[in-house]
């Protein structure tokens, strides 16, 4: 095992025990199970700020030991309802990366929209709906991976009105699936804390690598001015919608992100970092609950010697040439 010093990151989305079919099988972990893995984290690692972690992976003396942070995607509602009180108990620091049009459930999220279709029973008509924008014959099981490596902002939007007109009406959808997002009252409250931080996740949450350069810039650029607009100062962090690289994003998304962010950038494609890992690309590893069935203590263990799969090593390296041979 390399004993060298190492940098996780770990990504959870929602930590919710409340009925939401939007949520179902989506990377939820239930308040109970989060604790316990929260409380072993401790145990067995150094848990920092996401700030100090940046820090150390940037820093030539490179401190020894096995560091690790924590952060959150897309902002729900459960961060303020149980994770971020979890956290303070245990004197955990964390970020939360907020899909910015969703704040206060504004904006419906097309990825829990299909998700909801499909827990309740809609799939099939999804699928039928896909089929016709998209001019396809995909199936049911298929949506999810379709839409995904498909994915293109007008035709979302348009399956979206239909699946309003004859699966859920937005309004319907709204009132049952309430509370998916943090209200701006949440975010003002949560910020009290030094313990929390704030970062973006883009405007809709679209998968990147399907949009045109503009677009792009539209959403990382929205969603940092509402960002300094609403809720902290200067540039934000980033995290990358899906974040697999050159799956989910290439390295436009990356030259956006490092004009109109920070410049400290996350994926999500697994892994610990080393030392000197890119900060416009730092790897993290998503968490859900099915990983917990061999027991906690066994989980946080693993993380010990987490790699990234073997193709992200070329696509780590044909990204950073890319992003260094920028002017
Ligand atoms: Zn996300």
């Amino acid at each position: 095992m390399n004993d060298g010093p190492s940098y996780t990151v770990l990504l959870f989305h929602s930590i919710d025990d409340r009925v939401r079919l939007s949520l179902k099988n989506l990377g939820n972990i239930r308040p109970e199970p989060f604790e316990k893995v929260c409380t072993a984290l401790k145990q067995e690692f150094d848990v920092v700020g996401i700030r100090e972690l940046v820090e150390l992976i940037s820093d030539s003396a490179g401190k020894r030991g096995r560091f690790l942070a924590v952060t959150f995607d897309d902002g729900p509602k459960s961060y303020a309802l149980n994770a971020a009180p979890i956290l303070e108990s245990l004197r955990i620091a964390s970020i939360c990366f907020l899909i910015t049009d969703c704040i206060g459930d504004k904006a419906i999220y097309w990825r829990y929209l299909y998700n909801y279709c499909i827990n309740a029973g809609f799939g099939k008509d999804l699928a039928d709906l896909v089929n016709a924008e998209y001019g396809v014959s995909i199936k049911e099981e298929d949506i999810v991976s379709f839409t995904r490596s498909n994915y293109n902002r007008e035709k979302t939007k348009l399956v979206m009105e239909e699946i309003s007109k004859h699966i859920i009406a937005e309004e319907e959808y709204l009132e049952k699936e309430n509370e998916l997002f943090l209200e701006y009252e949440d975010i003002r409250r949560l910020k009290e804390s030094p313990l929390v931080e704030f970062g973006i996740h883009t405007r809709t949450h679209p998968v990147m690598k399907g949009l045109d350069d503009e677009e792009i810039r539209d959403e990382i650029s929205g969603s940092a001015a509402l960002y300094r607009d609403r809720i902290g100062y200067g540039r934000p962090m980033f995290s990358v919608p899906f974040g697999r690289l050159y799956k989910d994003y290439d390295e436009r998304t990356i030259k956006a992100a490092l004009d109109l962010s920070t410049g400290v950038i996350f994926s999500a494609y697994g892994g610990r970092n080393g030392r000197g890992q890119s900060l416009y690309n730092i790897r993290r590893i998503p968490v859900h609950e099915g990983m917990l069935g061999a027991g906690v203590g066994k989980f946080v263990r693993s993380l010990f010697d987490a790699e990234a799969g073997p193709e992200y090593r070329e696509a780590e390296k044909r990204l950073r040439e890319s992003v260094e041979k920028r002017s």
